[in-house]
């Protein structure tokens, strides 16, 4: 789609990055070993190959409405934005995606370019789950056989989704080492990939990685901002003033942006999780405290101590805890065209609460730190000025968690 409608030449090039190794200024680039360079330069020529070709493109577009749902709603919060009495709050709804978030956009697209290079088994890596859900659920379509590594804390605190994953046809393999959660799960997958060359296609769940998962992941989900535009220009008449979006790997914060990046009077923000402080191993704001370093294929900032070890993370939401931010981000942070800010997990389950009571809706906790910085916004801002935020994913999965942080003992009996 060809919308610009710059009101001023823009300084931002949104195709010049990466380089052809996957290079994002100083981040990205490939960090894996030799065995692993083989199957990564096949994944890049079948990928440039599809990208350009009309029938992949129009069996996606298909793909994406038929069985994804697309296109996703542009809703007016109403109620949200006379309650904070400033922007106009509209949300993006991912939500309302087949298997509950943005995740399936990025599954879908895989899966079609894994069918189309013959490959017959995927393995896939979860934390929460969510990403696991919407390659389980393509396999099926597919008929591909279907392996998900997920770190054995994670299976128990996500015992359904496992159940969910295994209702899907994939076999669900548990990871015991170190702190059993998501950064284990990747290694393990990364190693089968490599012992199954041939046969498998490992699909990467977020905009991080090696080359060239990262802009691939992200060209899958350019889809939400691509429609935000095109929403916003008929329905309204003018672009809105800013987006918002919370950041885990930056998958649907990348997708979100991405069409907007030269519009530089659009504010980009990108939320991380502030988790239960700033001191090390209670959040996952790579931003704040982070340093430049490599992990699991891709230079960019990663949580670390002064030794260089990775750092433990912690955040309410399962899908925002991880110690790297894709290398994107950290390209447009030091060229200040997205700012990032940071918000805790109890101002994140409060935003929880109020979408769910005051429009209905209820959003994942990842979602919830987007909701609460955008809440803020608004308020500061004044009643002409509109506000998005991307309402990544459904709040179902973790409707139980929230019932145990918020103190409920005895569900049927508990009012609110
Ligand atoms: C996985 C997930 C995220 C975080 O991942 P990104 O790659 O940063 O988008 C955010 N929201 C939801 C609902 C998720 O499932």
């Amino acid at each position: 789609m060809n919308t610009q409608i710059l009101t001023k030449p823009s300084k931002t090039d949104r195709f010049s990055v990466p380089d052809e190794k996957g290079h994002f200024g100083p981040y990205g680039g490939s960090f894996v070993p030799e065995t692993l360079s083989y199957p990564l330069r096949e994944l890049c020529e079948a990928y440039e190959y599809a990208m350009n070709d009309s029938s992949f493109n129009m069996e996606l577009k298909k793909l994406l409405r038929t069985f994804a749902g697309r296109p996703t709603e542009l809703y007016y919060a109403e109620r949200l934005t006379e309650k904070y009495g400033g922007a106009k709050i509209f949300l993006k709804r991912e939500d309302l995606l087949h298997t509950g978030a943005h995740k399936i956009n990025n599954a879908l697209g895989q899966a079609l370019l894994a069918k189309r290079m013959g490959k017959k088994r995927i393995i896939a890596e979860t934390g929460a789950g969510q990403h696991g859900i919407a390659t389980a659920s393509v396999c099926a379509k597919f008929g591909f056989e279907c392996v998900i590594y997920m770190g054995a804390e994670d299976m128990r605190r996500q015992a359904l989704n496992v159940f969910r994953m295994r209702l899907s046809g994939a076999e669900v393999r548990g990871v015991e080492a170190g702190s059993k959660t998501l950064k284990e799960a990747i290694n393990e997958a990364m190693r089968d990939w490599v012992t199954n060359i041939r046969s498998t296609h490992y699909i990467l769940g977020s905009a991080l990685g090696a080359h060239p998962y990262p802009s691939m992941v992200r060209n899958f989900h350019k889809v939400i901002g691509e429609e935000t535009k095109r929403q916003f220009l008929s329905e309204h008449g003018k672009l809105p003033d800013e987006l918002i979006a919370c950041v885990g790997g930056g998958s649907n914060a990348i997708g979100f942006f991405f069409d907007f990046l030269e519009e530089e009077q659009v504010r980009l923000v990108g939320v991380e999780a502030g988790g239960k402080s700033l001191g090390e191993g209670e959040h996952a704001a790579r931003f704040e405290g982070g340093k430049l370093g490599i992990l699991q294929g891709c230079k960019t900032w990663i949580l670390q101590n002064s030794d260089g070890q990775i750092s433990s993370t912690h955040s309410v939401s399962a899908g925002l805890d991880y110690a790297a931010i894709g290398p994107e981000h950290a390209y447009y942070k030091d060229k200040n065209r997205i700012k990032y800010a940071h918000v805790g997990d109890e101002e994140a389950l409060d935003a929880f609460k109020t979408l769910s009571s005051e429009e209905g809706i209820l959003p994942a906790l990842e979602t919830s730190h987007g909701l609460a910085y955008g809440f803020k916004r608004a308020s500061q801002l004044s009643p002409e000025k509109i506000i998005c935020i991307n309402l990544s994913g459904r709040g179902d999965k973790d409707a139980v968690e929230a019932a145990r942080l918020m103190g409920v003992k005895d569900l049927p009996q508990m009012k609110l």
